[in-house]
């Protein structure tokens, strides 16, 4: 199997253009063009990391950090990144990353820390804006059935838990096909009337252009005629954080005690209580404070995040318990759901998770 057939299912499940813009995702060294021997799963690709993808016989390493971010001006070796690019490039190992993309999807980072606290009713905290795209288009009658299924195997028509959501009117199309055309139905220079099915279909913005070809390619007209709008509605299944519900509520020393077995962690930074018990859980792997305040909005009675600073723990306004668990304990869980990913898809290919602790972080207590 080629590398860029496994790049190629990962991306169907969190889209590059679902990244943040500052964030680097996507192939960082090697070839989609490669032979994939087989996969390392990891949440920082770094040199120890490398050593046992060579070690392993790995030649992909698919990380959530990417390990090129701000940009690389010389890869002489001074640091940690450039030995890092080095060492993979030399060793033919290519590094794919799947990071805020990964976020941003619900089945995602935040989806799968929201299964490991046994959250109800989980949703986006924020939903990312300008991510729905809307096609109408209009087909012969006897031709609607293989356009509409052309859009939906393209990933078309998906609303919440739904797939092959449509819209269908039928009407009457006219056109006068001009001289050197070749029409499917009517005569050159003569108007010709057609019933056709007006198809309105959904899909996240950035399938626009596999949509729209899919649609083209099944539709028999020469001169497709079709309207491309943006939505104001947003995609639920997609942005920042998740919220969702503890089946019981806890108090809130039961609470930080929970989270702190399922996260294996030996100390919690949080705010003051609020004095309430704990039911809605909001959360966001990694840097989260910039949520905080739709945490609140949302009536969260708890915000399970990591690196908040000093004064971003006063913005609970005693009102919300704020805690911090630490970035790498916050995305551990995101080494078992990539291997996860790519297993159910590839299920005779060996996906391998790291060995390796790469948690930059320690703990003197
Ligand atoms: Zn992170």
């Amino acid at each position: 199997m080629k590398i860029g057939e496994l790049i190629s299912f990962l991306e169907s499940q969190a889209h590059p253009s679902l990244q943040e813009h500052y964030d680097n995702s996507g192939l960082l060294t090697g070839d989609a063009g490669w032979d994939c021997k087989a996969v390392l799963c990891s949440l920082d690709a770094v040199e120890e990391v490398v050593d046992e993808a060579i070690k392993k016989g790995c030649n992909l390493i698919v990380a959530h950090h990417p390990i090129i971010f701000g940009g690389l001006k010389k890869i002489n070796g001074k640091n940690y990144v450039e030995r890092t690019v080095i060492k993979a490039i030399k060793n033919d190992i290519a590094i794919y990353a799947i990071h805020t993309n990964l976020d941003n999807v619900i089945d995602g980072v935040n989806g799968r820390i929201a299964a490991m606290l046994g959250l109800k009713n989980v949703s986006i905290l924020a939903a990312k804006q300008e991510s729905l795209t809307k096609l109408y288009t209009f087909v012969p009658v006897d031709m609607a059935e293989k356009v509409r299924n052309a859009i939906f195997a393209a990933g078309g028509g998906h609303i919440g838990n739904y797939s092959e959501c449509s819209f269908n009117a039928e009407g009457e199309g006219t056109f006068k096909a001009q001289k050197g055309t070749h029409p499917y139905v009517g005569d050159i220079d003569r108007r010709h009337t057609e019933k056709e099915v007006r198809i309105e279909v959904v899909f996240p913005a950035y399938l626009e252009h596999r949509i729209i070809a899919a649609m083209k390619g099944a539709h028999p007209y020469e001169e497709v005629a079709y309207d491309v709008i943006s939505l104001s509605n947003v995609n639920p299944r997609v942005g920042s954080g998740v919220i969702g519900e503890l089946a019981t509520a806890m108090s809130e020393t039961d609470f930080l005690e929970f989270i702190k077995a399922i996260f294996q962690i030996p100390v919690v930074r949080h705010t003051a209580f609020p004095g309430r018990p704990i039911k809605r859980v909001a959360l966001c792997g990694g840097a989260g404070s910039f949520l905080v305040a739709r945490a609140l909005a949302s009536g969260a009675d708890a915000f399970v995040t990591a690196d908040m600073k000093y004064h971003e723990f006063f913005d609970a306004n005693g009102l919300m318990l704020i805690a911090d668990i630490g970035h790498y304990e916050s995305e551990q869980f995101t080494i078992n759901l990539l291997q996860e990913i790519l297993e159910q898809k590839f299920p005779t290919f060996a996906v391998l998770k790291t060995e390796v602790q790469t948690n930059p972080v320690r703990y003197f207590l």
